[in-house]
């Protein structure tokens, strides 16, 4: 018969590298901890309107990417293609925005678009993202960008670089916007065609198209940061002398402006150059309309989504992945009945005390078992028959040593041995 193979953009995540997602995890979680970042979890599917609301009508995310179905009600559904709308919808609705301020959540979720895959890209892939609200001070900016930047110490990551940008507000960003569009009119010749249709819906995302000539023309376009009202211009001085503080390395990148409509002061990115066309491990900013769009009251907020899969390649790139095993600190062979009836006991009474412990399964011959322990790493070994069972006592054997020495056969005997 046929076998199934999984679906186009999609990759299962095998046990030994769910080691290392388990691992970046638990970083991750003990980092939001000192924060003092709560977890939120929420639904796989929403209404569409949702991400036509938030993430913008005219996004790639929206127009594109996002799997969109009607279901049995006929009711318009979408796998959920980012977090921050998510997020949003759910403190709205479950009244958390009333809650005091500043609310500090995190999520660790998988995201559904429907791309072309590609390294980096991919049709279901994961996020760790951050969401701060209530505040509207760059020291809350500060301290997303802070986050990210420990979880990137954390895990031994050492070439990401943090861009940082200002698209200013709602004051200032249509004047700048108009400039921009006047030059880019002027120059639309050398722009590529998806930029050409950008131009007239999303004119910022011109400034991060990766197409060399879209590039060049970027170059020299007006810059958001030379157009800030004063408001978005103290903001973001204020933003960059914290992070100067805290020792934090960045640049000024005016290209970069996120993909998403509701984005507003503060944009920025921390960038791997190293892990391929899809360098951003990192991307977030302030998003203080947001809330309100969505039916809620004006809250001010700051967050930022970070790619796991790209984060594994930053590591792997750094060469930060750690050697993680779990071994058994003792595998019991039975030989005959009465001792697999015993070693079944004895391996069951050692979990229970939080010993790692295994026995055969698989009604193995010695050698084959001795094989097997070997194989699985077991720090010690006991071989058992009926003429230990009648002594009580047997040979404990260090794998790594070689040595051996007599033990009783007792759970107790054993705890001591193997918890020293
Ligand atoms: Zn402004
Ligand atoms: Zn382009």
């Amino acid at each position: 018969m046929n076998t199934i193979q999984k679906q186009y953009g999609t990759f299962d995540i095998l046990p030994d590298k769910v080691k290392v997602w388990q691992y970046v995890e638990s970083v991750i979680r003990k980092i939001t901890v000192n924060y003092g970042f709560d977890e939120i979890r929420f639904p796989t599917f929403e209404s569409t309107e949702l991400f036509t609301r938030s993430v913008g009508g005219t996004t790639d995310i929206v127009q594109k990417e996002m799997y969109t179905f009607n279901d049995r009600d006929k009711r318009s559904l979408s796998l959920r293609p980012e977090g921050t709308a998510c997020v949003v919808r759910s403190i709205i609705e479950n009244g958390l925005v009333f809650n005091a301020m500043p609310l500090k959540l995190y999520y660790i979720a998988n995201f559904f678009r429907h791309e072309k895959a590609q390294k980096g890209r991919s049709r279901e892939f994961w996020q760790f993202g951050i969401e701060i609200f209530g505040s509207d001070s760059p020291s809350a900016d500060a301290t997303a960008i802070m986050l990210a930047n420990s979880v990137f110490t954390a895990l031994g990551v050492k070439d990401v670089k943090l861009h940082l940008n200002s698209i200013g507000c709602d004051e200032c960003r249509p004047a700048y916007r108009e400039k921009l569009v006047e030059y880019l009119t002027a120059n639309s010749e050398a722009l590529c065609p998806i930029c050409k249709e950008r131009l007239q819906t999303n004119p910022l995302r011109v400034l991060d198209c990766k197409i060399d000539s879209c590039k060049k023309v970027s170059e020299n376009a007006p810059k958001s940061t030379d157009h800030l009202c004063s408001d978005c211009d103290e903001h973001f001085k204020q933003l960059q002398q914290l992070l100067t503080e805290c020792g934090v390395d960045f640049v000024i990148d005016t290209n970069i402006v996120r993909g998403l409509d509701y984005y507003t002061k503060t944009v920025f990115e921390f960038i791997d150059e190293s892990i391929g066309a899809q360098s951003t491990v990192c991307g977030g900013g302030r998003y203080s309309k947001l809330v309100e769009i969505l039916g809620g009251p004006k809250t001010d907020a700051v967050g930022f989504g970070m790619g796991i899969t790209r984060l594994l390649a930053a590591m792997e790139n750094s060469g930060s992945i750690p050697e993680l095993k779990s071994a058994p600190k003792l595998y019991i062979a039975p030989i005959g009945n009465r001792a697999k009836q015993k070693a079944f006991i004895l391996t069951e009474v050692l979990r229970a005390n939080k010993i790692y412990a295994e026995c055969d399964l698989c009604n193995r011959s010695v050698k084959a078992q001795m094989k097997y322990a070997d194989k699985i790493g077991a720090e010690a070994v006991i071989v058992m028959g009926d003429n230990e069972l009648d002594i009580g006592k047997a040979q404990i054997k260090n794998m790594q040593t070689g040595e051996s020495k007599e033990t009783e056969l007792t759970s107790e005997a054993l705890i001591n041995l193997l918890n020293f």
